[in-house]
């Protein structure tokens, strides 16, 4: 029972925002003494008010900037069946949204499961856990999703760098079932591959889905640049909506490979170019050049991982947004994305206008979008909705 259960008390007058129903209580917003240092990272707490009125309960870890997360409220415990309801709940939800298999399962906070981001790849399920509280649930966990969709596989991809913000260590673990380096994709009709084992993220962005649907209703007939393309995303659906000619654009040898076996799925592989090279600097020397297409997308690496990056971050986009502008046709459309979350979406937008300004191009902003759906954003943490995906058309 949760009444057992060690209570973390917030100072006087702090934690308004968890009061107010936010599931995170920061280290500097809880009385850390020398009970609170003790506990191991990931035990489960009741949190309370100074007066010790209680808040929740959640899973703290002493060495965490974000300290509580909360899952439940008072009196409630968290285990296999508080995990069961909400991975029935996340996937009730994706069932509704998508008529293929292939989704965020898990979206951390947004799905009442923080420091949990499962991908769904059809029977293969790519897992990562990002708190030492989760890590502490991960053999049930793996239990659950057994049992809720009976994958084929599940891999642990452990290796994402916000483990170390928890003093978590970096593996790669198939959990369930026996590993597959390519697991084929599908997404708005289209056939990729996920490298699940070594790709970046977990393989795939599905974050991205719904803005590369929009952009490929756009490509009939043209000609189009998908500057970091990585697997091929959205320049494939680009070519197989009907593009006369995709040149993709990576600095990953594998990411490519992914790409063309992508265009080869999908039999567009005629009408695609791969060019493996810096972005900057190859949209530098198309500009020189005079190349120019009717559609030109840029969804980078995220250029301000934390928050001292922000202004040489900013500045990246800046120049980018300069770059991509000099090469759109007259009439053509700009995609420009950012998954920084410590750019705000003015400041990006702020950004990108600049830089079409710096390349003397007029533009009309006529899509501002950020995740799919199946990235559920807690309504009391609106800054974890880190996409940003602005869509011009270009005079
Ligand atoms: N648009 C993709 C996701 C892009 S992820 C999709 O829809 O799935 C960012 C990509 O940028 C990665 O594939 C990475 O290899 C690539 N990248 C990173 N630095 C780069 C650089 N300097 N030049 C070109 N590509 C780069």
């Amino acid at each position: 029972m949760s009444a057992s259960l060690p209570i973390i008390r917030l100072r006087p007058r702090e934690g308004r925002r968890v009061k107010a129903g936010a599931p995170w209580a920061f280290s500097n917003e809880i009385v850390m003494d020398a009970a609170a240092k003790a506990l191991a990272p990931g035990s489960a707490v009741a949190l309370a008010d100074d007066k010790g009125t209680q808040i929740g309960v959640g899973y703290f870890n002493p060495r965490s900037l974000i300290a509580v997360r909360l899952l439940t409220p008072p009196g409630t415990d968290i285990n296999k069946d508080l995990l069961a309801g909400r991975l029935r709940r996340a996937h009730r939800l994706r069932e509704r949204l998508y008529d293929a298999p292939f989704y965020r399962l898990v979206h951390a906070e947004g799905d009442g499961l923080p420091g949990l981001v499962v991908d769904r790849f059809d029977s293969t399920l790519a897992v990562q856990v990002t708190t030492a509280g989760m890590e502490c649930l991960t053999a049930d966990l793996i239990a659950v999703l057994g049992d809720i969709l009976s994958p084929a596989c599940i891999i642990l991809r452990n290796d994402t760098p916000a483990r170390g913000l928890e003093g978590l260590e970096s593996y790669v673990r198939v959990a369930m079932g026996t590993g597959a380096r390519r697991v084929p994709v599908e997404e708005n009709g289209v056939h990729y591959f996920a490298d699940v084992e070594s790709g970046q993220k977990s393989g795939w962005y599905f974050d991205q889905r719904d803005n590369r649907a929009f952009m490929a209703k756009l490509a009939q007939g043209a000609r189009v640049l998908d500057a970091y393309c990585y697997t091929g995303g959205f320049g494939i659906a680009a070519a197989v909506a009907g593009a006369a000619r995709v040149t993709c654009l990576d600095s990953s040898e594998s990411a490519l490979a992914f790409a063309r076996a992508a265009a080869e799925a999908n039999g567009v592989a005629p009408r695609c170019d791969f060019i493996k090279g810096d972005a900057f600097a190859q949209l530098e020397r198309m500009g020189v050049e005079g190349a120019r297409f009717d559609i030109v997308i840029c969804d980078p690496p995220p250029f301000a991982p934390s928050r001292k990056d922000v202004e040489a971050g900013a500045r990246a986009y800046r120049k980018l947004a300069r770059l991509a502008s000099a090469l759109v046709a007259p009439g053509g459309f700009l995609l420009l994305a950012s998954c920084s979350h410590n750019v705000l979406p003015e400041r990006f937008a702020a950004e990108c206008a600049m830089g079409l300004s710096r390349a003397n191009r007029e533009a009309a902003l006529i899509r501002q979008a950020g995740t799919g759906p199946d990235h559920p954003v807690h309504p009391m943490l609106p800054e974890t909705a880190y996409l940003k995906a602005l869509v011009y058309s270009v005079a």
